[in-house]
């Protein structure tokens, strides 16, 4: 589904953020990229959602070379493509239910629908008691679980979550971590950007990496979640 082949990625100034990295990752995936803060975690990510480039290899996501995609192929990937940042940007002045909608009402869902899978996204990451709440009334775990549930809504079939659990109390952080693994149990691939060594023991599949290069790939029998 994820394909690298010797991908490399350069920043001026002579940066080599990603360097000859090759693996793959089969639908329904849960991977963790890990690794000191500056390893290239991210800019894996992004390279998987198309923001950035590869400048060298192939980058292959759902058989597609990201490197010859046009702008509509972009949009279509990005479609399938579900997006949850350190930093949320949740709308202050929108009840979480608005805020977990706002994807399917910008492609154009019926106001009815959106507002039952939101509430169904909600539900499965456990706010649906929160619908009416506003986002700053929320704990840091409960915004980023609301991520999540905005990032599942448009059913995408590959969830990207970069640092996810940055700020979070362990417990926060484990819960964030099983409501995107809820949607791996559901068929969702979900790759998940961590420094935090302490969340890698709900990982069946690690990939450690260090100044841009794959050090190791590990593969594990998970715990289960308690989900
Ligand atoms: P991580 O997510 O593991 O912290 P990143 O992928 O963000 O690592 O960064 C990898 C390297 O690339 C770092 O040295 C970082 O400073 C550099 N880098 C990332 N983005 C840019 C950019 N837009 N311009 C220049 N250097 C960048
Ligand atoms: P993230 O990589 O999660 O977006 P960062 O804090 O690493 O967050 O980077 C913030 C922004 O700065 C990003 O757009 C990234 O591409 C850019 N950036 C990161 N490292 C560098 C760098 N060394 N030089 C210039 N820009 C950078």
């Amino acid at each position: 589904m994820i394909e690298f082949f010797d991908v490399s990625r350069f920043y001026p100034g002579d940066i080599t953020a990603v360097s000859n990295i090759t693996f793959s990752i089969q639908p329904g995936e849960m991977v963790f990229l890990t690794g000191p803060s500056g390893a290239g975690k991210s800019t894996l990510l992004k390279m998987i959602a198309a923001i950035e480039k590869p400048d060298d290899g192939t980058l292959t996501v759902n058989g597609q070379d990201i490197a010859n995609l046009r702008p509509a192929g972009i949009a279509s990937l990005r479609q399938n493509l579900g997006l949850v940042l350190q930093q949320q940007a949740l709308l202050e002045d929108r009840t979480i239910l608005d805020n977990v909608m706002l994807p399917l009402i910008v492609t154009g869902t019926s106001r009815a629908e959106a507002e039952a899978r939101a509430n169904a996204a909600l539900d499965k990451v456990d706010l649906a008691d929160r619908a009416w709440f506003r986002p700053q009334t929320l704990s840091g775990g409960e915004q980023q679980r609301v991520a999540v549930a905005r990032a599942i809504v448009n059913k995408p079939k590959i969830i990207l979550a970069d640092e996810p659990t940055t700020n979070l109390d362990r417990e926060s952080a484990v819960k964030v971590i099983d409501a995107i693994s809820f949607f791996q149990s559901a068929g969702v691939t979900c790759i998940i950007a961590t420094h935090d060594g302490q969340l890698l023991e709900r990982a069946n599949r690690i990939i450690y990496l260090k100044q841009g290069r794959l050090i190791k790939s590990e593969q594990r029998v998970r715990p289960q979640t308690g989900r």
